[in-house]
Protein backbone atom coordinates (compact mmCIF):
# COMPACT_ATOMS: atom_id res chain seq x y z
CA UNK A 1 0.00 0.00 0.00
CA UNK A 2 1.25 3.86 -1.28
CA UNK A 3 2.14 5.99 2.04
CA UNK A 4 -0.58 6.51 4.25
CA UNK A 5 -1.23 10.74 4.38
CA UNK A 6 -3.75 11.88 6.86
CA UNK A 7 -4.64 15.68 7.90
CA UNK A 8 -6.34 17.28 10.77
CA UNK A 9 -8.26 20.26 9.18
CA UNK A 10 -9.82 22.90 11.66
CA UNK A 11 -11.67 25.81 10.91
CA UNK A 12 -10.59 28.21 13.47
CA UNK A 13 -13.22 28.91 16.11
CA UNK A 14 -11.27 31.43 18.34
CA UNK A 15 -10.71 27.43 21.34
CA UNK A 16 -9.17 24.18 20.18
CA UNK A 17 -12.62 21.74 21.16
CA UNK A 18 -11.25 18.61 22.79
CA UNK A 19 -12.89 16.66 19.99
CA UNK A 20 -10.70 18.43 17.02
CA UNK A 21 -7.93 17.45 19.45
CA UNK A 22 -8.93 13.92 19.03
CA UNK A 23 -9.51 13.94 15.73
CA UNK A 24 -5.90 15.18 15.52
CA UNK A 25 -4.79 12.24 17.39
CA UNK A 26 -5.96 10.31 15.83
CA UNK A 27 -4.70 10.78 12.59
CA UNK A 28 -1.54 11.38 14.04
CA UNK A 29 -1.43 7.79 15.11
CA UNK A 30 -2.71 6.46 12.21
CA UNK A 31 -0.15 8.20 10.45
CA UNK A 32 2.50 7.85 12.53
CA UNK A 33 2.29 4.44 13.16
CA UNK A 34 2.27 3.68 9.73
CA UNK A 35 5.51 5.69 9.18
CA UNK A 36 3.06 8.21 6.74
CA UNK A 37 2.28 12.09 7.09
CA UNK A 38 0.13 14.18 9.04
CA UNK A 39 -0.85 17.39 7.94
CA UNK A 40 -2.38 20.43 9.10
CA UNK A 41 -5.01 22.08 6.67
CA UNK A 42 -6.60 25.50 8.42
CA UNK A 43 -9.62 26.09 6.94
CA UNK A 44 -9.84 29.33 7.26
CA UNK A 45 -12.16 30.40 4.19
CA UNK A 46 -14.38 32.25 6.61
CA UNK A 47 -11.90 35.79 7.31
CA UNK A 48 -13.89 36.83 10.33
CA UNK A 49 -13.16 34.37 12.52
CA UNK A 50 -9.51 33.52 10.90
CA UNK A 51 -7.69 35.98 12.95
CA UNK A 52 -4.00 35.23 13.53
CA UNK A 53 -4.81 34.73 17.16
CA UNK A 54 -7.47 32.10 16.18
CA UNK A 55 -5.04 30.25 14.30
CA UNK A 56 -2.36 30.35 17.15
CA UNK A 57 -4.61 28.58 18.87
CA UNK A 58 -4.75 25.74 17.15
CA UNK A 59 -1.16 25.74 16.71
CA UNK A 60 -0.04 25.62 20.02
CA UNK A 61 -2.40 23.04 21.08
CA UNK A 62 -1.12 20.60 19.00
CA UNK A 63 2.23 21.60 19.80
CA UNK A 64 1.13 21.41 23.55
CA UNK A 65 -0.68 17.88 22.96
CA UNK A 66 2.97 16.83 21.41
CA UNK A 67 1.47 16.18 17.48
CA UNK A 68 3.82 17.02 15.37
CA UNK A 69 3.58 17.67 11.82
CA UNK A 70 4.90 17.52 7.99
CA UNK A 71 5.62 20.45 5.35
CA UNK A 72 3.68 23.71 6.10
CA UNK A 73 0.51 24.72 7.42
CA UNK A 74 -1.55 24.89 4.60
CA UNK A 75 -4.10 27.82 4.29
CA UNK A 76 -7.56 26.95 2.75
CA UNK A 77 -7.97 30.42 1.92
CA UNK A 78 -4.98 30.88 -0.03
CA UNK A 79 -6.08 27.73 -2.08
CA UNK A 80 -8.72 29.36 -3.52
CA UNK A 81 -7.37 29.97 -6.84
CA UNK A 82 -6.78 26.24 -7.70
CA UNK A 83 -10.18 25.09 -6.04
CA UNK A 84 -11.44 27.72 -8.74
CA UNK A 85 -8.92 25.83 -11.55
CA UNK A 86 -10.42 22.48 -10.50
CA UNK A 87 -14.31 23.93 -11.01
CA UNK A 88 -13.34 25.83 -14.14
CA UNK A 89 -11.92 22.61 -15.44
CA UNK A 90 -15.49 20.56 -14.51
CA UNK A 91 -16.94 23.03 -16.41
CA UNK A 92 -14.93 22.18 -19.35
CA UNK A 93 -15.59 18.60 -19.23
CA UNK A 94 -19.02 18.76 -18.93
CA UNK A 95 -19.15 17.62 -15.17
CA UNK A 96 -20.33 21.05 -13.93
CA UNK A 97 -22.57 23.79 -15.36
CA UNK A 98 -23.35 27.60 -15.02
CA UNK A 99 -26.58 28.42 -13.58
CA UNK A 100 -28.28 32.11 -13.99
CA UNK A 101 -30.92 31.69 -11.59
CA UNK A 102 -31.70 34.36 -8.86
CA UNK A 103 -32.14 33.54 -5.29
CA UNK A 104 -35.75 34.72 -6.01
CA UNK A 105 -36.10 32.09 -8.86
CA UNK A 106 -34.72 28.80 -6.28
CA UNK A 107 -37.03 30.17 -3.78
CA UNK A 108 -39.91 30.45 -5.48
CA UNK A 109 -39.13 26.87 -6.99
CA UNK A 110 -38.79 25.26 -3.50
CA UNK A 111 -42.09 27.41 -2.72
CA UNK A 112 -44.05 25.43 -5.83
CA UNK A 113 -42.28 21.78 -4.93
CA UNK A 114 -43.76 22.63 -1.43
CA UNK A 115 -46.93 23.09 -2.66
CA UNK A 116 -47.39 20.23 -5.20
CA UNK A 117 -45.37 18.00 -2.59
CA UNK A 118 -42.60 17.79 -4.61
CA UNK A 119 -38.86 17.24 -3.79
CA UNK A 120 -37.35 20.58 -2.98
CA UNK A 121 -34.05 20.05 -4.37
CA UNK A 122 -33.43 22.36 -6.41
CA UNK A 123 -33.27 21.47 -10.51
CA UNK A 124 -31.59 24.37 -12.79
CA UNK A 125 -33.06 24.76 -15.54
CA UNK A 126 -29.22 25.31 -17.01
CA UNK A 127 -28.02 22.09 -16.44
CA UNK A 128 -28.20 21.22 -20.13
CA UNK A 129 -28.55 25.04 -21.72
CA UNK A 130 -26.47 25.48 -24.47
CA UNK A 131 -23.47 27.75 -23.08
CA UNK A 132 -23.92 29.65 -26.46
CA UNK A 133 -27.44 30.46 -24.78
CA UNK A 134 -25.62 31.83 -21.82
CA UNK A 135 -26.41 35.53 -20.81
CA UNK A 136 -24.03 37.87 -19.52
CA UNK A 137 -25.27 38.28 -15.47
CA UNK A 138 -23.66 36.66 -12.63
CA UNK A 139 -23.82 33.09 -12.20
CA UNK A 140 -22.41 30.10 -9.95
CA UNK A 141 -21.19 26.85 -11.09
CA UNK A 142 -23.05 24.17 -10.09
CA UNK A 143 -22.00 20.26 -10.62
CA UNK A 144 -24.21 18.01 -12.07
CA UNK A 145 -25.04 16.01 -9.42
CA UNK A 146 -26.16 12.08 -11.07
CA UNK A 147 -30.02 12.10 -9.86
CA UNK A 148 -30.54 8.74 -9.68
CA UNK A 149 -28.52 5.68 -8.50
CA UNK A 150 -26.96 6.01 -5.42
CA UNK A 151 -23.39 6.85 -3.39
CA UNK A 152 -22.04 4.33 -1.52
CA UNK A 153 -19.75 5.45 1.31
CA UNK A 154 -17.99 2.70 2.70
CA UNK A 155 -16.90 3.75 6.21
CA UNK A 156 -14.20 2.33 8.42
CA UNK A 157 -15.80 3.09 11.28
CA UNK A 158 -19.56 3.55 10.56
CA UNK A 159 -19.85 0.72 7.62
CA UNK A 160 -21.71 0.75 4.30
CA UNK A 161 -23.61 4.01 3.86
CA UNK A 162 -25.76 4.19 1.00
CA UNK A 163 -27.30 7.52 0.12
CA UNK A 164 -30.04 7.64 -3.06
CA UNK A 165 -28.38 9.81 -5.15
CA UNK A 166 -32.07 11.68 -5.90
CA UNK A 167 -31.22 13.35 -2.29
CA UNK A 168 -27.94 15.10 -3.65
CA UNK A 169 -28.43 17.94 -5.12
CA UNK A 170 -26.47 20.03 -7.84
CA UNK A 171 -24.53 21.71 -5.53
CA UNK A 172 -23.24 25.35 -5.90
CA UNK A 173 -19.09 24.72 -6.17
CA UNK A 174 -18.44 28.10 -6.73
CA UNK A 175 -20.69 31.07 -5.53
CA UNK A 176 -21.76 34.08 -7.59
CA UNK A 177 -18.75 35.94 -6.15
CA UNK A 178 -16.08 34.51 -7.61
CA UNK A 179 -15.15 32.17 -4.23
CA UNK A 180 -15.44 28.79 -4.12
CA UNK A 181 -17.17 26.57 -1.31
CA UNK A 182 -15.92 24.60 1.29
CA UNK A 183 -17.32 21.35 0.16
CA UNK A 184 -15.35 21.74 -3.26
CA UNK A 185 -12.27 23.47 -1.12
CA UNK A 186 -12.10 20.36 0.61
CA UNK A 187 -12.04 17.64 -1.90
CA UNK A 188 -9.44 19.60 -4.11
CA UNK A 189 -7.42 19.97 -0.69
CA UNK A 190 -7.34 16.50 0.36
CA UNK A 191 -6.63 15.29 -3.55
CA UNK A 192 -4.14 17.57 -3.86
CA UNK A 193 -2.25 16.98 -1.12
CA UNK A 194 -2.65 13.43 -1.10
CA UNK A 195 -4.79 12.36 1.99
CA UNK A 196 -5.22 8.23 1.85
CA UNK A 197 -7.30 8.82 5.17
CA UNK A 198 -9.58 10.92 5.93
CA UNK A 199 -10.98 10.69 9.49
CA UNK A 200 -12.72 12.80 11.36
CA UNK A 201 -16.19 13.63 13.12
CA UNK A 202 -19.15 11.65 12.03
CA UNK A 203 -21.25 15.03 11.74
CA UNK A 204 -18.85 15.54 7.92
CA UNK A 205 -20.70 11.92 7.03
CA UNK A 206 -22.93 13.88 4.97
CA UNK A 207 -20.41 15.65 3.21
CA UNK A 208 -19.01 12.86 2.56
CA UNK A 209 -21.68 11.74 -0.04
CA UNK A 210 -21.65 15.45 -1.87
CA UNK A 211 -17.94 15.48 -1.73
CA UNK A 212 -17.77 12.13 -3.35
CA UNK A 213 -19.64 13.88 -6.42
CA UNK A 214 -16.33 16.35 -6.90
CA UNK A 215 -14.07 12.91 -6.71
CA UNK A 216 -15.95 11.47 -9.29
CA UNK A 217 -16.31 13.92 -11.82
CA UNK A 218 -12.64 14.58 -11.55
CA UNK A 219 -11.71 10.60 -11.42
CA UNK A 220 -9.79 10.87 -8.61
CA UNK A 221 -9.10 8.36 -5.96
CA UNK A 222 -11.54 8.69 -3.43
CA UNK A 223 -9.93 8.07 0.10
CA UNK A 224 -10.55 6.02 2.97
CA UNK A 225 -13.44 7.42 4.93
CA UNK A 226 -13.54 7.38 8.68
CA UNK A 227 -16.13 9.15 10.21
CA UNK A 228 -15.60 8.70 14.65
CA UNK A 229 -18.32 9.85 16.75
CA UNK A 230 -18.64 12.79 18.32
CA UNK A 231 -17.85 13.23 22.10
CA UNK A 232 -20.28 13.25 24.75
CA UNK A 233 -20.65 14.50 28.32
CA UNK A 234 -21.57 12.11 31.05
CA UNK A 235 -25.25 12.56 30.36
CA UNK A 236 -25.07 11.42 26.80
CA UNK A 237 -25.25 14.91 25.60
CA UNK A 238 -23.26 16.78 23.24
CA UNK A 239 -20.09 17.37 24.97
CA UNK A 240 -19.92 21.06 26.30
CA UNK A 241 -18.97 23.18 28.81
CA UNK A 242 -21.78 22.40 31.06
CA UNK A 243 -19.58 19.05 31.41
CA UNK A 244 -15.70 20.82 31.61
CA UNK A 245 -13.66 22.14 29.86
CA UNK A 246 -13.97 21.68 26.64
CA UNK A 247 -11.34 23.63 24.62
CA UNK A 248 -7.79 21.90 24.82
CA UNK A 249 -6.04 24.81 26.23
CA UNK A 250 -7.84 24.56 29.20
CA UNK A 251 -6.34 21.07 30.51
CA UNK A 252 -3.17 22.14 29.47
CA UNK A 253 -3.66 25.26 31.83
CA UNK A 254 -4.81 22.86 35.08
CA UNK A 255 -1.69 20.95 34.39
CA UNK A 256 -2.71 17.90 32.77
CA UNK A 257 0.88 16.30 31.63
CA UNK A 258 0.13 15.99 27.43
CA UNK A 259 0.78 12.48 27.72
CA UNK A 260 -1.55 11.58 30.12
CA UNK A 261 -4.05 13.81 27.91
CA UNK A 262 -3.13 11.65 24.71
CA UNK A 263 -3.23 8.53 26.74
CA UNK A 264 -6.96 9.36 27.32
CA UNK A 265 -7.91 11.11 24.18
CA UNK A 266 -6.82 8.07 22.41
CA UNK A 267 -9.36 6.13 25.06
CA UNK A 268 -12.27 8.18 24.09
CA UNK A 269 -13.55 6.31 21.15
CA UNK A 270 -11.11 3.78 20.16
CA UNK A 271 -10.13 0.49 22.37
CA UNK A 272 -7.05 -1.94 22.36
CA UNK A 273 -8.48 -4.81 25.11
CA UNK A 274 -8.99 -3.36 27.91
CA UNK A 275 -5.86 -1.43 28.07
CA UNK A 276 -6.33 1.56 29.49
CA UNK A 277 -2.98 2.97 30.55
CA UNK A 278 -0.38 2.94 28.17
CA UNK A 279 2.37 4.85 26.46
CA UNK A 280 2.86 6.39 22.92
CA UNK A 281 5.05 3.77 21.50
CA UNK A 282 2.62 1.39 22.25
CA UNK A 283 -0.35 3.90 20.95
CA UNK A 284 1.71 4.34 17.84
CA UNK A 285 2.00 0.16 17.42
CA UNK A 286 -1.87 -0.35 18.22
CA UNK A 287 -3.76 2.22 17.19
CA UNK A 288 -6.34 1.35 14.33
CA UNK A 289 -9.47 2.38 12.27
CA UNK A 290 -11.51 -0.84 13.37
CA UNK A 291 -11.07 -0.37 16.99
CA UNK A 292 -12.86 3.06 16.62
CA UNK A 293 -16.30 2.16 18.52
CA UNK A 294 -19.81 3.27 16.45
CA UNK A 295 -21.36 5.44 19.41
CA UNK A 296 -20.24 8.35 21.39
CA UNK A 297 -18.03 8.18 23.45
CA UNK A 298 -18.38 9.78 26.73
CA UNK A 299 -16.10 12.25 28.33
CA UNK A 300 -15.29 10.96 32.02
CA UNK A 301 -13.32 13.31 33.98
CA UNK A 302 -12.39 10.81 37.00
CA UNK A 303 -10.38 8.52 33.96
CA UNK A 304 -8.63 11.29 32.57
CA UNK A 305 -7.13 11.89 36.42
CA UNK A 306 -6.13 8.86 36.81
CA UNK A 307 -4.21 8.08 33.69
CA UNK A 308 -2.96 11.52 33.92
CA UNK A 309 -1.91 10.55 37.62
CA UNK A 310 -0.20 7.57 36.31
CA UNK A 311 2.03 9.49 33.60
CA UNK A 312 2.77 11.17 36.18
CA UNK A 313 3.78 8.83 38.30
CA UNK A 314 5.70 6.97 35.59
CA UNK A 315 7.25 9.99 33.96
CA UNK A 316 11.10 10.07 33.77
CA UNK A 317 11.93 12.61 36.67
CA UNK A 318 14.38 14.90 34.34
CA UNK A 319 11.25 15.01 31.78
CA UNK A 320 8.92 15.43 34.59
CA UNK A 321 11.15 18.09 36.35
CA UNK A 322 11.51 20.04 33.06
CA UNK A 323 7.53 20.17 32.72
CA UNK A 324 6.52 21.22 36.33
CA UNK A 325 9.10 23.71 36.21
CA UNK A 326 7.62 25.16 32.93
CA UNK A 327 4.43 24.54 33.61
CA UNK A 328 5.04 26.82 37.13
CA UNK A 329 6.89 29.49 34.76
CA UNK A 330 3.70 30.03 33.00
CA UNK A 331 1.10 29.14 35.77
CA UNK A 332 2.51 31.29 38.47
CA UNK A 333 4.49 34.07 35.97
CA UNK A 334 7.59 33.59 38.17
CA UNK A 335 10.50 31.46 37.85
CA UNK A 336 12.04 28.71 40.27
CA UNK A 337 15.10 29.62 42.03
CA UNK A 338 17.82 27.00 40.97
CA UNK A 339 18.39 26.39 44.69
CA UNK A 340 14.90 24.88 45.02
CA UNK A 341 14.98 22.99 41.79
CA UNK A 342 17.19 20.99 43.36
CA UNK A 343 14.82 20.40 46.25
CA UNK A 344 12.38 19.64 43.89
CA UNK A 345 14.22 17.08 42.51
CA UNK A 346 15.37 15.21 45.43
CA UNK A 347 11.72 15.03 46.54
CA UNK A 348 10.31 13.76 43.34
CA UNK A 349 10.24 10.60 44.27
CA UNK A 350 7.65 11.64 46.65
CA UNK A 351 5.84 14.29 45.08
CA UNK A 352 5.10 12.15 41.70
CA UNK A 353 3.00 9.55 43.66
CA UNK A 354 -0.42 10.29 43.64
CA UNK A 355 -0.46 14.17 42.19
CA UNK A 356 -3.24 13.89 39.13
CA UNK A 357 -2.04 17.13 37.50
CA UNK A 358 1.30 19.26 37.46
CA UNK A 359 -0.78 22.23 39.63
CA UNK A 360 -1.34 19.11 42.26
CA UNK A 361 2.57 18.48 42.84
CA UNK A 362 3.28 22.19 42.77
CA UNK A 363 0.70 22.04 45.56
CA UNK A 364 2.44 19.11 47.26
CA UNK A 365 5.87 20.97 46.66
CA UNK A 366 5.17 23.86 48.47
CA UNK A 367 7.19 22.62 51.57
CA UNK A 368 10.03 23.15 48.80
CA UNK A 369 8.88 25.99 47.09
CA UNK A 370 8.04 28.28 50.17
CA UNK A 371 10.34 30.70 52.31
CA UNK A 372 11.07 31.76 55.75
CA UNK A 373 8.71 33.06 57.26
CA UNK A 374 6.49 30.58 56.33
CA UNK A 375 3.08 31.41 55.32
CA UNK A 376 0.97 29.97 57.88
CA UNK A 377 -2.35 28.92 56.42
CA UNK A 378 -5.23 28.90 59.28
CA UNK A 379 -6.46 25.10 59.38
CA UNK A 380 -2.26 24.77 60.00
CA UNK A 381 -2.16 27.47 62.44
CA UNK A 382 -4.85 25.07 64.47
CA UNK A 383 -2.05 22.76 65.12
CA UNK A 384 0.71 25.04 66.23
CA UNK A 385 -1.21 25.82 69.83
CA UNK A 386 0.54 25.35 73.31
CA UNK A 387 0.73 21.71 73.42
CA UNK A 388 2.19 21.59 69.72
CA UNK A 389 4.56 24.16 70.70
CA UNK A 390 5.40 22.03 73.20
CA UNK A 391 6.17 19.13 71.47
CA UNK A 392 8.29 20.95 68.84
CA UNK A 393 10.58 22.28 71.71
CA UNK A 394 11.35 19.05 72.73
CA UNK A 395 11.74 17.12 69.66
CA UNK A 396 14.01 20.65 68.33
CA UNK A 397 17.38 20.24 69.97
CA UNK A 398 17.02 16.07 69.55
CA UNK A 399 17.81 16.97 65.41
CA UNK A 400 20.77 18.31 65.92
CA UNK A 401 22.79 15.46 66.04
CA UNK A 402 20.95 12.72 64.96
CA UNK A 403 21.90 10.73 61.56
CA UNK A 404 19.78 12.29 58.53
CA UNK A 405 18.52 8.98 57.45
CA UNK A 406 14.56 7.54 57.64
CA UNK A 407 15.30 4.67 60.01
CA UNK A 408 16.69 7.54 62.96
CA UNK A 409 14.15 10.53 62.33
CA UNK A 410 11.24 8.07 62.78
CA UNK A 411 12.98 6.65 66.02
CA UNK A 412 14.11 10.31 67.50
CA UNK A 413 10.13 11.47 66.62
CA UNK A 414 8.37 8.27 67.96
CA UNK A 415 10.58 8.82 71.18
CA UNK A 416 9.33 12.59 71.17
CA UNK A 417 5.78 11.65 70.92
CA UNK A 418 6.14 8.98 73.61
CA UNK A 419 7.51 11.22 75.99
CA UNK A 420 4.57 13.83 75.30
CA UNK A 421 2.32 10.84 75.84
CA UNK A 422 0.80 11.00 72.47
CA UNK A 423 0.81 8.90 69.11
CA UNK A 424 3.25 9.83 66.21
CA UNK A 425 0.34 11.40 64.76
CA UNK A 426 -0.30 13.77 67.08
CA UNK A 427 3.05 15.17 67.43
CA UNK A 428 3.14 15.17 63.23
CA UNK A 429 0.66 17.42 62.91
CA UNK A 430 2.21 20.62 63.91
CA UNK A 431 5.43 19.37 62.43
CA UNK A 432 3.81 19.53 59.21
CA UNK A 433 2.64 22.97 59.96
CA UNK A 434 5.86 23.87 60.55
CA UNK A 435 7.43 22.76 58.14
CA UNK A 436 5.19 23.53 55.03
CA UNK A 437 2.68 25.82 56.58
CA UNK A 438 -0.16 23.50 54.98
CA UNK A 439 -1.91 20.29 56.34
CA UNK A 440 -2.04 18.22 52.90
CA UNK A 441 1.88 17.49 52.61
CA UNK A 442 4.05 14.55 51.37
CA UNK A 443 4.80 12.74 55.40
CA UNK A 444 7.03 15.07 57.32
CA UNK A 445 9.73 12.00 57.23
CA UNK A 446 9.89 13.03 53.45
CA UNK A 447 9.99 16.70 53.56
CA UNK A 448 12.37 16.29 56.52
CA UNK A 449 15.07 14.19 54.32
CA UNK A 450 14.02 16.45 51.12
CA UNK A 451 14.63 20.18 53.02
CA UNK A 452 17.84 19.07 54.99
CA UNK A 453 18.78 19.26 58.84
CA UNK A 454 19.61 22.89 58.51
CA UNK A 455 16.46 23.66 56.85
CA UNK A 456 13.85 21.28 59.12
CA UNK A 457 15.73 22.86 62.19
CA UNK A 458 15.08 26.54 60.77
CA UNK A 459 11.28 25.97 60.36
CA UNK A 460 10.80 24.44 64.02
CA UNK A 461 12.46 27.18 65.33
CA UNK A 462 10.96 29.66 63.11
CA UNK A 463 7.42 28.34 64.69
CA UNK A 464 7.78 28.50 68.04
CA UNK A 465 9.56 32.01 67.53
CA UNK A 466 13.03 31.50 67.29
N1 LIG B 1 -13.09 22.07 9.05
C1 LIG B 1 -13.84 20.96 9.51
C2 LIG B 1 -14.04 21.05 11.00
O1 LIG B 1 -13.36 21.81 11.66
C3 LIG B 1 -13.20 19.63 9.17
C4 LIG B 1 -13.41 19.19 7.79
C5 LIG B 1 -12.83 17.88 7.42
O2 LIG B 1 -12.14 17.25 8.27
O3 LIG B 1 -13.07 17.44 6.30
O4 LIG B 1 -14.88 20.36 11.53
Amino acid sequence: MSQVITRIAPSPTGFMHIGTARTALFNWLYARGRGGKFYIRIEDTDRKRSTTEAKRVIIDGLGWLGLDYDGDIISQFERAPRHIEIAETLLKNGKAYKCFCSNEEIQKFKTEAQKSSKSTLFKSPWRNTDPSKHPNGPYVIRIKAPGSGETIIQDKVQGKIVIKNDLLDDMVLVRSDGSPVYMLAVVVDDHDMGVTHVIRGDDHLNNAARQNLIYKAMEWEIPVYAHIPLIHGEDGKKMSKRHGATSIEEYEKKGYPASGMRNYLARLGWSHGDDEYFNDQQALQWFDLHNIGKSAARFDLKKLQFLSGQHIKNADDTLLLNQIIDFYSKDKKSIISTEKVELLKSGLYCLKDRAKTFAELIEKAQFILTELPIQISSDAEINLDKFGLKMLETLTPQLHNVRWVREDLEHVCNSVAESCGVKFGKLASPMRSALSGQTKTPSVFDMMLVLGRDITILRLNSAQGI
